[in-house]
């Protein structure tokens, strides 16, 4: 098996057993002789991996009874639009926290369905940082507010949650999603793309609060209400059953390793060791962003020189490290650091970094 060091931002690197134990059962599945793919989805053998994955999820992240866990298409962008569609209504304020592109676009599409406060704006520090509660200008009796937990272009994450009283807090997780415990008490609605943290493309991981779910508009086309999602468990039309599977099949992984216990002591010492490094170069390579702010998903990069940056993108990958370019609109280096990642991937590339400023200072 020849399995490189994959970097990528999304789709990203999958563990090697969730890959595996797919192929293993691709063609027959469980000997019913037809791969779970080409099944219907209203048969007893998929609706149990559904369920099953459904409940792996609320198990691995404690994801109380009052919250619905839904699969829905479009990934997280469809979110994007569906949010306000389902909760911005005429007379209504939604509060978008802006740290990146990523908030940026949600919130863009939000100001064509409604009225949008910005809360805060990170454009002038260059999105280099979250803010502190205490610099919220939150809109008081909002539908909701809106945030990015973890900017994946940006390279910075919400290390805690802020407190928005009895607005509900709806959180984009498409890059950090199963990989830290989060306070249920303090959000409403995470949603997530798959293909960072779970599973390949082509669906949004949504968890959404009974409550909010209540306030959905339900005069919309059938897929983009949100009641209709929950009153048939993410069953109204054909689910993506491929990436439902794939996605349980990561959960398993996640339990086999110790959850998101070790998840997290895992996320740690990759994102310590790949940040030391950056912080001992003297200077070569140089992280941007704010230390409290600094994301172990998406961490971030410059060399002295976009010489010598393409030079060392172009030598990591013939050394088996791929994807690290950063992303078009900013430049520079970016390694992606999903828990798929093993942490030998990072000392392995940490090694190369120390060498190719050795070779290259
Ligand atoms: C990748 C990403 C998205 C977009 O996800 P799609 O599934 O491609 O729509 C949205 N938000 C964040 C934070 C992302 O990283």
């Amino acid at each position: 098996m020849a399995r490189i060091f994959n970097f990528a931002a999304g789709p990203s690197t999958l563990p090697v057993e969730t890959l595996q134990e797919a192929a293993a059962k691709m063609v027959d599945f469980e000997n019913t002789g037809m791969s779970l793919i080409e099944m219907s989805h209203r048969g007893k053998v998929y609706e149990a991996v559904h369920n099953e994955t459904i409940a792996l999820i609320r198990e691995i992240l404690q994801v109380p009874e009052n919250y619905h866990i839904l699969f829905l298409q479009g990934g997280a962008t469809l979110q994007f639009g569906m949010i306000p569609m389902a909760f911005l209504q005429q007379g209504m304020t939604a509060d978008y926290i802006l740290t990146g592109a990523w908030a940026k676009k949600a919130c863009d599409d939000a100001k064509i369905i409604g009225t949008v406060n910005i809360p805060w704006d990170g454009k002038a520090e260059k999105y280099t940082r979250m803010p502190a509660q205490s610099e919220l200008k939150l809109t008081p009796g909002a539908a909701y507010v809106h945030l990015c937990s973890n900017e994946t272009i940006g390279g910075i994450q919400w290390q805690n949650f802020p407190d928005t009283g009895d607005v509900p807090l709806i959180c984009d997780m498409s890059s950090d999603i199963m990989s830290r415990p989060l306070p249920w008490d303090k959000i409403d609605m995470v949603y997530a793309g798959a293909q960072k943290n779970l599973a390949p493309a082509g669906m949004a991981l949504v968890i959404i609060k009974d409550s909010l779910a209540q306030k959905a508009r339900k005069d919309l086309p059938a897929y983009l209400r949100y009641d209709q999602h929950i009153e048939n468990n993410s069953l109204y039309n054909t689910p993506p059953s491929f990436i439902v599977w794939m996605t349980g099949l990561t959960m398993k992984w996640i339990k086999s390793i110790g959850g998101l216990a070790e998840i997290e002591r895992r996320r740690s010492e990759k994102a310590g060791l790949l940040y030391n490094t950056i912080d001992q170069s003297g200077g070569y390579y140089k992280n941007p962003v704010d230390t409290a702010s600094r994301s172990p998903m998406n961490i971030v990069w410059r060399l002295p020189s976009e010489e010598l940056e393409e030079k060392f993108i172009k030598e990591a990958k013939k050394e088996g490290f791929d994807g690290l370019k950063g992303h078009r609109s900013v430049g520079g280096c970016r390694a992606s650091v999903y828990n798929a990642m093993p942490v030998e991937g990072i000392r392995k590339l940490v090694d190369f970094m120390k060498n190719f400023k050795a070779n290259n200072g």
